[in-house]
């Protein structure tokens, strides 16, 4: 099974990238083709080329490579992306370059062309749409259970399309979702305002349980991660429930597969209530 790249993953790619990127200078910046998911900048290779790599950082799914011009380069891995660090010639699907003056050559690759790759200027959490609308990361004190039963006042929508919402918190994808409410025995289709402030104090460190599990796993598992053959796979591959349908729940029930918004949702109807 296959699934999009998330917050653990991206996380794991931004450690994995800082060694080759941090104080280093860019000396060459290159576009293999006009488009990701939507056109590169115009003038990413002029705004980029000279300037020297400051930090990175991580907000929600997006990756930031920031410089001391204060423009800083914002990656989505959408679908299929990964860096590739091994240098080398460029290869089919890799799309962007960044060559550095230690002579790194670090590729952006990504078969199926559902990332992206933004620049901006000035402190990006102001400036770039998506991350003005962004709920709390969910490995930040911000994120804990008084915040989250105070964004989910009034929300009938159910507990796991409100947790899937950027607006609410900031990164969470299909997969993780499924493992946090399986882990807090919460049932994925139960009206949001409706889960009790004791079960939103039980989730809220399932959530970040489940998260930090995978970047841990992650970090050990990084040249895998990088490597241009490797899949991307996923760094946790003993999921709680999710692909895991018709197997048995930790508690004995038996894990489910239904569809919410389109996306597959794994839980064990005996526990999660
Ligand atoms: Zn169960």
């Amino acid at each position: 099974m296959r699934d999009m790249p998330e917050l653990p993953e991206v996380e794991t790619t931004v450690r994995g990238l800082a060694p080759f990127l941090e104080g280093q200078r860019l000396t060459s910046v290159i576009t293999f083709r006009p488009d990701l998911r939507r056109p590169f900048p115009a003038d990413l290779a002029q705004r980029l080329t000279g300037a020297t790599v400051t930090a990175l950082s991580r907000r929600a799914k997006y990756g930031v490579i920031s410089t001391d011009r204060h423009d800083h380069m914002i990656f989505h891995l959408g679908m299929s992306g990964r860096w590739r660090t091994e240098g080398g010639a460029a290869g089919k699907h890799d799309h962007l370059l960044l060559e550095t003056g230690a002579g790194h050559r670090l590729f952006l690759h990504d078969p199926r062309r559902f990332g992206s790759v933004d620049l901006v200027s000035g402190d990006p959490l102001a400036s770039f749409p998506a991350f003005v609308t962004f709920g709390p990361e969910p490995l930040s004190d911000a994120f804990d259970a008084a915040y989250l039963a105070q964004a989910l006042v009034g929300r009938r929508a159910p507990i796991k399309a409100m947790l899937l919402d950027q607006t609410i918190v900031a990164g969470l994808g299909n997969i993780y979702v499924c493992e946090a409410l399986n882990m807090a025995r919460i049932s994925p289709l139960k009206p949001a305002a409706d889960v009790s402030k004791a079960k939103l104090a039980v989730l809220v460190p399932a959530i970040k349980a489940v998260l930090a599990a995978a970047i841990a796993a992650g970090g050990s598992t990084l040249r895998d991660f990088l490597s241009p053959e490797g899949d991307l796979g996923y760094f946790a591959k003993d999921w709680r429930v999710y692909g895991r349908e018709g197997e048995s729940c930790e508690c004995g029930g038996t894990i489910a597969r239904i569809v919410q918004s389109g996306r597959s949702t794994f839980y064990c109807p005996k526990c999660q209530r």
